[in-house]
């Protein structure tokens, strides 16, 4: 064969090969999330470190990363155990000590299996947060990510609390082209919840997400309405319960966490507007502190400006 066929069939094969690809991904119905994960973080933390590090391995230095944790977010907690395994490591080069560093707080971060669970027909999501934490954004842009692997999506507006919730959640399903349910303003929220499932359950829908109410000063009353959504969603049977927390609340996030928690079991957590902070630490004090795995995280305000939280990533570009 001649130079110019041998380009030509090479040529073709490659293009058989994108074809059958992409087909294949067309014609597979997958629930499971298949995208690759990555999860930068643009943190003022590694730049903090290599700045500490490069004045030498001294108790000086030390003392300035165990400031400069504490600044990121990570919280006493996990700073403290990272310094400890560090100073004991005795690290002799900037490198070394730049490793350990990274490697102890990968060891602060839980080992949970962090792919959403989707059993059940259908796998039912619930998610839960404070107003404004990014909740609503969040379920467009998961009901988006399921949508484009060819999974069916129905929303639930099961906050029925604020007229311009149900309202939000509509004109996001218009635009990302997913069927909601809403109630009558001031409804039962778990009612909704029952709709919509019974919508899914009547149309073959694959998962059913639903939103629910955030206003935290009426504690109580919240608390006790989740608990009814979640029984009405099928109690133990629910696939997901994700906790919306916005990375920029620091600290206050770990206290609305414990909230939520006492109501409902979270299974996982999404970090929202981690674009909007150069810390990123209180993924680290989280996981620490409850033990729930973070599972995405919210990276803009646009419908593809979700990805799936990478550990290894993550504390990679965390000391970078
Ligand atoms: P909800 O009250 O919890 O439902 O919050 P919304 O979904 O209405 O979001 C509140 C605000 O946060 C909106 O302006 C969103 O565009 C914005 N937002 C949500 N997620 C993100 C994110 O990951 N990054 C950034 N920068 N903004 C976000």
């Amino acid at each position: 064969m001649d130079g110019p066929l041998l380009i030509i069939v090479a040529v073709v094969a490659v293009a058989l090969i994108v074809g059958l690809l992409l087909w294949r991904r067309g014609s597979t119905r997958q629930v499971e999330d298949t995208r690759p994960m990555a999860t930068p973080v643009r943190s003022a933390l590694g730049a903090t470190i290599r700045r500490a590090l490069g004045s030498g391995l001294d108790e000086a230095t030390w003392d300035d990363i165990e400031s400069a944790l504490l600044a990121a977010d990570v919280g006493i907690e996990s700073t403290t155990s990272v310094m400890t395994t560090v100073r004991r490591s005795h690290p002799d080069t900037t490198e070394r000590a730049r490793v350990a560093i990274r490697n102890a707080l990968r060891d602060e971060l839980v080992d949970a299996d962090r792919a959403l669970d989707l059993e059940g027909s259908p796998a039912s999501i619930v998610v839960v947060g404070v107003n404004g934490t990014g909740k609503t954004t969040t379920i467009a842009k998961l009901a988006k990510r399921f949508m484009d692997s060819g999974t069916t999506v129905t929303l639930g507006a099961a906050d029925t609390f604020r007229a311009a919730a149900g309202e939000q959640l509509g004109s996001w399903g218009d635009r990302i082209g997913a069927q909601v349910v809403r109630g009558q303003e001031g409804g039962d929220p778990a009612s909704v919840a029952y709709d919509t499932l019974e919508s899914a359950r009547a149309k073959g829908i694959d998962v059913v997400i639903i939103d629910t109410a955030g206003r935290l000063h009426a504690k109580k009353n919240l608390m006790a309405e989740l608990q009814k959504i979640y029984r009405v969603a099928g109690g133990d049977e629910v696939s997901e319960v994700l906790l919306v927390l916005d990375a920029t609340a620091g600290q206050n996030g770990l206290a609305q966490v414990r909230e939520f928690a006492k109501a409902v079991p979270i299974s996982g957590i999404v970090l929202t507007k981690l674009d909007g902070t150069a810390k990123g630490g209180i993924v680290i004090a989280i996981e620490r502190a409850l033990g729930v795995p973070v599972k995405f995280v919210g990276v803009g305000e646009g419908p593809d400006d979700l990805v799936v939280f990478d550990p290894d990533t993550f504390v990679d570009s965390l000391v970078e």
